[in-house]
């Protein structure tokens, strides 16, 4: 018998690329009879999709502050870009000490803060299919610039690690593990293997799952989380929005 979920921390609207506005992507969590939802907009500096600056995610956050009994917990935070190989993102500490989480995740189209971070998380990452030594490089730089982000930011989980930009799973678990950061299971990209999910939760490493949801259809839909987490053996206290 699947086990239900009771909160989705991961969750995008019109302010970046979402398809719905954050009142569209409340009512469907609403409907998916959620108890909690974080509206999370990329970050500024992902290229094409990215909100238009950090302020956005303040007035969002003032707005739903202004909603009158929603019927869920709305927490509003942000998915950081990773843009330098010391930990920098492009949300400054000054918005997002005002948001109530602080999502964090590698994407390969970013504006990159530097000239290293450029060859090191744009470059090598897009010429990792060329062979071993791009490959090895992505996987070094990545998993370094994650790590330093953890130390550097109260990162509440790290979203979708190793899509599309590979990392040394055992160096980020211990440091999700070190941090008490989260490790999201990504239900809108279903790419993890649970081998990996077993790997990771052998590090004492607490899970999260989201639906990274887009669109109002998919918000709460987290059955094939449950899947994986089955899959992969994960111990149930080592996932955290599991209803119990
Ligand atoms: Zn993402
Ligand atoms: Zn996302």
């Amino acid at each position: 018998m699947p086990q239900s979920f009771r909160a989705d921390y991961h969750v995008h609207t019109s302010n970046s690329d979402g398809r719905a506005g954050a009142g569209d992507m409340v009512a469907a969590a609403c409907r998916a009879g959620l108890e909690e939802v974080a509206l999370t907009d990329h970050g500024p500096r992902n290229i094409g999709v990215g909100t238009s600056s950090a302020g956005v995610f303040l007035r969002l956050k003032r707005k739903v502050a202004t909603w009158q009994s929603p019927g869920i917990r709305v927490l509003v935070g942000a998915e950081a870009n990773v843009v330098g190989l010391k930990g920098e993102i492009d949300i400054p500490a000054a918005v997002y000490r005002q948001l109530d989480l602080l999502l964090v995740g590698l994407h390969p189209y970013v504006l990159p803060r530097d000239w290293p971070a450029a060859r090191e998380l744009v470059l090598a990452n897009l010429l990792q299919e060329r062979g071993r030594r791009w490959r090895e490089r992505a996987i070094e730089a990545n998993t370094r610039a994650l790590m330093a982000a953890l130390e550097k930011h109260p990162v509440f989980c790290v979203t979708h690690p190793g899509l599309g930009m590979p990392v040394d799973v055992e160096s980020l678990a211990r440091a999700c593990a070190r941090t008490g950061t989260f490790w999201e299971i990504n239900v809108g990209h279903l790419y993890q293997h649970p081998r990996e999910l077993a790997m990771a939760a052998s590090y004492g490493v607490r899970f999260v799952v989201n639906s990274d949801a887009h669109q109002p259809a998919t918000v709460g839909r987290l059955e094939e989380g449950w899947r994986l987490l089955r899959a992969a053996g994960v111990p149930l206290e080592q996932v955290i929005n599991l209803r119990h």
